[in-house]
């Protein structure tokens, strides 16, 4: 038994306490996770806002083309037709400035992308595209031909997507214009009933032979992405950046807070530890006290039931001890006491449990040790006290009662037996080791 130190700094290891390990890399990896999804949630967010941003500049494009065409087919044909029946305009007059709805709308977007440029707003791409086009401008390429294919055959009203065109992103949309209708007819089906005019701007062959209800064209219109998929990732980046030096400040204040916790934790452990051995040493031999003994006898005693193995016990007291204390006084005898211990202790087997009993008594535990061991263990004893030099030259003898335990007897009868043994040996005149055996007692 050694000297307990009571400076718990001096037990205490570097590294967290494993459930407070477990915690900081349980909130690592939680932060992690959450850091991850947050900014993916978030780019998901910003690219859909931005996706919205531009289905939003196609929808501005649209109002602004319906309402164009409403004005066009509701008051501007009107009125030049008005003007020709009235004979304002002679009948065959036609210039697509005026009657080509497609004309104008080109035209207007022509303008509108123009103004565009001088703010330094990116050009929408606004088409009217037609696999009968007048103007080759107007032709629809093979992608747009199909979707009005598919227009056609009612199998898609609207098509929305984003798409790689020569080498960069776009949002994408293409929406059929209303099917001909009886006012359509005059310029789109026999070239014979159309103004001369348009024959001799553009001919007899193109953007005729049309049938009623055809859809001609679609509206075909691309919003490039670029800026605003440049600005999502600024954005992204931001967030990420932001979100990631919170999860780490908040991640530090914690692992400060545990660390903290951790090492409160290890000092009360410590102190509960050097407690613990305090409530079980001999303030003055520090060897094992009464209390532990009594501990390490009652796990002995059920090994020994479990396993069927046999332990032994010395009791041995110090003879005359009293008239120590008397002739050298009471410090002298402290003294002698904790020479004694030492002794005892530097004798006996590491496995062997040495305590001190009480006053000047003392007790070992032999575990897995039967009689005749112990016997040769207590003549040892005897022997070496016998022929020691305590402080002050003292000279001392004892008496030692011992006892091996027999099955099924219970600690109590035990130390009784061992008792006695010990009384027996006083009795005999001291300086000598009793035997106590379960019938009766030998005297060596
Ligand atoms: P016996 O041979 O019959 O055992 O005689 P004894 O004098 O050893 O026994 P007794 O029970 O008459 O006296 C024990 C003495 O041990 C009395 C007591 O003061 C002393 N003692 C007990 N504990 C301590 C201690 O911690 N320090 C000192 N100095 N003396 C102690
Ligand atoms: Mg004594
Ligand atoms: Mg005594």
């Amino acid at each position: 038994m050694h000297a307990v130190q009571l400076d718990a700094q001096t037990t205490e290891k570097p590294i967290l306490l494993s459930n407070n390990r477990h915690l900081l890399l349980f909130l690592a990896i939680l932060f992690l996770i959450s850091w991850i999804l947050l900014s993916y949630l978030n780019f998901q967010v910003e690219q859909d806002n931005a996706l919205d941003f531009a289905e939003q500049q196609v929808q501005n494009q649209l109002h602004v083309h319906r309402a164009l065409h409403s004005y066009v087919e509701d008051t501007q044909k009107p009125e030049i037709y008005r003007l020709k029946d009235s004979g304002k305009l002679y009948p065959a007059y036609f210039s697509p400035k005026l009657l080509s709805f497609t004309y104008i709308a080109r035209n207007l977007q022509q303008h509108l992308q123009e103004e565009r440029a001088e703010y330094g707003l990116p050009r929408i791409h606004f088409k009217l595209a037609s696999t009968n086009a007048r103007n080759p401008i107007n032709q629809a390429d093979e992608f747009e031909q199909e979707l009005l294919r598919r227009m056609n055959q009612e199998q898609l009203e609207v098509y929305r997507s984003v798409i790689n065109y020569k080498g960069g992103e776009f949002f994408y949309m293409a929406l059929p214009i209303t099917p001909n209708r009886r006012s359509c007819m005059r310029c789109h089906s026999d070239p014979n009933r159309a103004p001369k005019e348009l024959l001799e701007q553009y001919g007899d062959k193109r953007g005729f032979y049309e049938q009623l209800g055809d859809i001609r064209a679609m509206i075909s219109i691309r919003v490039p992405l670029s800026s605003l998929l440049e600005d999502v990732q600024h954005n992204s980046i931001q967030f990420s950046a932001a979100s990631l030096g919170i999860f780490v400040l908040v991640f530090s204040i914690l692992s400060y807070f545990i660390v903290r916790l951790d090492r409160e934790q290890k000092k009360v452990s410590t102190q509960n530890t050097i407690l613990e051995e305090l409530s079980y040493t001999d303030e003055l031999t520090q060897l094992n006290n009464r209390r532990r003994f009594n501990s390490d006898l009652e796990n002995e005693f059920e090994l020994a039931k479990r396993y069927q193995v046999s332990f032994s016990i010395i009791l041995l007291d110090i003879d005359y001890f009293k008239s120590i204390n008397d002739t050298h006084g009471h410090l002298v005898g402290d003294e002698v006491l904790v020479e004694f211990s030492r002794l005892l202790q530097q004798e006996i087997r590491v496995a062997d449990r040495c305590a001190r009993w009480g006053g000047e008594e003392f007790i070992i535990l032999l575990p897995n040790t039967p009689l005749d061991g112990t016997v040769k263990l207590a003549e040892k004893l005897h022997g070496v006290i016998k022929h020691h030099s305590f402080p002050y030259n003292i000279q001392l003898t004892a008496s030692f009662g011992i006892a091996e335990h027999i099955q099924p007897e219970e600690i109590k009868q035990l130390l009784s037996r061992l008792d006695n043994a010990l009384y027996r040996a006083k009795e005999q005149g001291r300086d000598c080791i009793v035997i106590a055996r379960s019938d009766n007692q030998d005297v060596i």
